[in-house]
């Protein structure tokens, strides 16, 4: 891989710690899978060896906790035992195996605990947790320093090749360094050198017992973007302490957990808290690593080059693809399947306490159950709709040896992500189209665009099998009027552009609803692309002057582009169904741009007038909503009108993603199902 010449040299240099050398400068984040839960160690070892075999330089686990209080809720992954050490080897066996290097995560969550028994500096209930954290006496400090160092200990046995502190998102660390969660009197509360003796005391002792050959990773928390955070000179201060007590690298946490400014969601723009690391160079003479929203070798490339931090920590794009590295290497970054930052198969299935998948990458911790093996029956298909389910399940087919023709009406490959695309805040579904595309060319698919099939050419086509993946239509309301010429479908503004007037009621506020209105606020560029201008909105400031990223920082918004209504039926606050991790960033950006939710509403008539809505079951007190338009998002139906006629004329069909179910159809779903399929056809 050295030897040649590949366009990302800074990405691609190794990295040389002393007494042992990173391939390159790509770590792969921290992140929670579900894996961590004790009866699934076989699992992560293959889910790691992966993303080891695809160069990744280092890999950081999900968090283990030092003790059972420290875990973030009964039955999470600890590491306290000498047969834990044991457990463990398989996975870090598989990783070595693969020539790859991997460091264990000390979490100990403090009062985000989800259970009775957390602890922590002082007895306050985090906004985000159910229970308050029981207030430690200084032996018990003392006892949870020692499980730390025990931690790392058993995590040397086990055989990685490090550990990293998590000292930043909140956690208990961090609830230590804050006044606000450490109101202490004694030597562990205070001033800032009392406040942040706990993590320094961390780090020396377990440097102390683990000797000089063993990576310390600390996650220092640069931003808290929480009022009452840290200010610049105590992170630097910090940073500097944590140098002199034995780390080997520093990387990057931005923003506490409750904190209302989001970090890593795709509206984020990318790198968009890379220049906080940069910050801190020049501090400190150990590796920096920075992190959030890097996800393509450009981006991390550039970043490393304007010298913002030696290392890139990539977290979910590890999980879209576990050959990113070898594939930025080998010149073919086109092919890299690119994180879209949606946090729907990652971290919203953790909140649930599924086991995390990637939307993009359905195999992502699902490595020893889902695999595209090459088939040996090859057969002709015919996969109908190159929306993502038909783009899935074509490729996969192919891959595995199959002849493959996929078929769309429209011009190009996508389908409704075409439509996604164009919404402020989700660019990133561009590089979902792109990379299907070079999936598509790479697979050896035969892709015939601008072509609307029916059943009678399947037929004669002569297919072995026919994958009907067309699709939805939406979902025509049962309201009078709906034929007035202010009447549009979410399709003629988002895809046929059509125009729309200054005053306008969305009616339906699903996912599309939402989307629709972020993007009639919007005129213009989008802040996602404007890094500064993001950071205005979403007030962050410079932790210099403010405490925190955010204290003193008043948020600058750019008046709405037009006057936006969201109205819905049901009396529920609009956007409850929302995803878990974004669905507050919506109705946020939403209240941002003045947009007037309405819930409860009944559409009793459209007219010359607007709107008119009545509110309850008694339909009384209508009024006219004065609006130029009404924007129809009220769902969708399956689009599915082959596969009677083709299963009639004996034709073996599947129907797949929104031609199979349209009800709470995501790309997710599609995706999955479109895979699973492929995989056993
Ligand atoms: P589609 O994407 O609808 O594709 C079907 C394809 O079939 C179309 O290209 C159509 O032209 C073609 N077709 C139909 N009939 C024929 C025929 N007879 N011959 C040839 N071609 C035919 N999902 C998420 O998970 N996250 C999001 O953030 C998200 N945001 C969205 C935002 C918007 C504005 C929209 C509209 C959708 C969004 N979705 C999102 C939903 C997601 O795009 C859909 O769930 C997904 O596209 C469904 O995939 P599909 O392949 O089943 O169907
Ligand atoms: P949806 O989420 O099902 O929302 C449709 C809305 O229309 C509902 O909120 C419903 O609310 C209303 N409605 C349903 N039937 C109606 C009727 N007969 N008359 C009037 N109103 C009616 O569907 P969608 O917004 O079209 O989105 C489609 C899919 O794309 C969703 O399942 C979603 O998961 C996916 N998507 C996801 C995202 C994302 O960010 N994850 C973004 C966009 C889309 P009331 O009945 O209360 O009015
Ligand atoms: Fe990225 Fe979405 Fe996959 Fe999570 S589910 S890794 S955010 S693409």
């Amino acid at each position: 891989m050295s030897t040649m010449t590949h366009p990302y040299p800074h990405l691609l240099a190794p990295l040389d710690l002393g007494f042992t050398t990173l391939k390159n400068r790509v770590l792969m984040g921290s992140m929670h899978t579900g894996l961590e839960d004790h009866e699934h160690l076989d699992r992560m070892a293959v889910y790691f060896a992966e993303r080891a075999r695809g160069q990744v330089g280092l890999i950081v686990t999900g968090g283990f906790a030092p003790n059972d209080a420290a875990a973030p809720m009964a039955g999470a992954g600890t590491l306290t035992t000498a047969h834990d050490a044991e457990r463990h080897r398989v996975v870090t066996r598989a990783v070595h195996e693969e020539g790859g290097k991997i460091a264990l995560q000390i979490l100990h969550t403090g009062r985000y605990a989800m259970h009775r028994h957390g602890v922590a500096p002082s007895a306050i209930r985090a906004p985000i947790s159910p229970h308050p954290p029981l207030a430690l006496d200084e032996a018990g400090i003392e006892q949870q320093i020692a499980d730390f160092v025990r931690c790392a200990c058993i995590a040397r046995d086990a055989g990685y090749d490090g550990v990293e502190i998590m000292g930043s998102e909140g956690y208990f660390i961090n609830q230590f360094l804050v006044a606000a969660t450490n109101q202490r009197t004694d030597d562990w509360g205070g001033s800032y050198a009392n406040r942040m003796r706990l993590p320094v005391e961390i780090v020396r002792r377990t440097r102390a017992a683990v000797g000089r050959d063993f990576i310390i990773v600390y996650r220092l928390s640069m931003i808290d973007l929480v009022p009452g955070g840290s200010t610049w000179e105590e992170v630097v201060l910090l940073a500097k302490a944590i140098e002199a007590a034995g780390a080997s690298i520093i990387n990057t946490g931005i923003g506490w957990h409750e904190a209302r400014i989001p970090t890593i969601a795709t509206s984020v723009p990318r790198g968009a808290f890379a220049w906080v690391t940069k910050k801190m160079k020049g501090e400190v003479t150990i590796p920096l690593v920075t992190s959030n929203r890097i996800n393509t070798p450009e981006v991390a490339e550039a970043l490393l080059a304007e010298g913002a931090a030696d290392m890139v920590s990539l977290a979910r794009p590890m999980l879209a693809d576990a050959d990113f590295v070898r594939k930025a290497a080998e010149g073919r970054a086109e092919q890299i399947n690119v994180c879209i930052g949606c946090n729907q198969a990652c971290l919203d299935h953790i909140f649930v306490g599924k086991v995390a998948s990637c939307l993009v990458n359905p195999r992502a911790c699902h490595e020893t159950e889902l695999n595209y093996l090459p088939t040996a029956n090859k057969r002709r298909f015919a996969v109908v709709g190159a929306g993502p389910a038909g783009l899935s399940a074509a490729t996969v087919l192919a891959e595995r040896g199959h002849e493959v023709h996929l078929f769309d009406a429209a011009d190009e490959i996508g389908g409704q992500l075409n439509m996604a695309k164009v919404v402020p805040g989700k660019e990133e579904f561009h590089g979902m189209v792109g990379y299907f595309e070079s999936r598509v060319a790479q697979s050896g698919v035969t892709l015939h665009l601008g072509q609307r099939v029916d059943a009678a050419t399947l037929i004669a086509g002569g297919y072995d099998e026919v994958i009907v993946a067309t699709g939805v239509t939406p979902r025509t309301p049962d309201i009078p009027g709906l034929d007035h010429a202010k009447v549009l479908s979410y399709i003629d503004v988002l895809r046929h552009r059509k125009p729309v007037g200054p005053r306008v009621a969305v009616i339906g506020a699903g996912g599309i609803g939402f989307d629709v209105a972020e993007f009639l606020v919007h005129e213009g560029h989008s802040t996602t692309l404007d890094a500064p201008a993001w950071r205005a909105e979403w007030g962050v400031g410079d932790p210099s002057v403010s405490r925190g990223g955010v204290e003193g920082v008043v948020p600058k918004i750019s008046p709405p582009a037009r006057q936006v209504y969201l109205v819905q039926r049901s009396a529920s606050k609009v956007g409850a169904r929302l995803g878990k991790t974004t669905g507050w960033i919506h109705r946020a950006a939403l209240k941002m741009k003045q947009v007037t939710a309405i819930e409860g509403a009944n559409y009793e008539r459209i007219g010359d007038e607007g709107l008119l809505l009545s509110h309850g079951e008694s339909r009384e007190a209508a009024e006219w909503l004065d609006v130029d338009n009404i924007i129809v998002c009220t769902g969708q139906e399956s689009l599915r009108d082959l596969l009677e006629p083709l299963k009639a004329a004996g034709v073996v069909t599947h129907l797949i993603g929104g031609a199979d179910v349209a009800a709470e159809l995501d790309a997710k779903r599609a995706i999955d199902q479109a895979c699973r399929l492929a995989a056993v056809l």
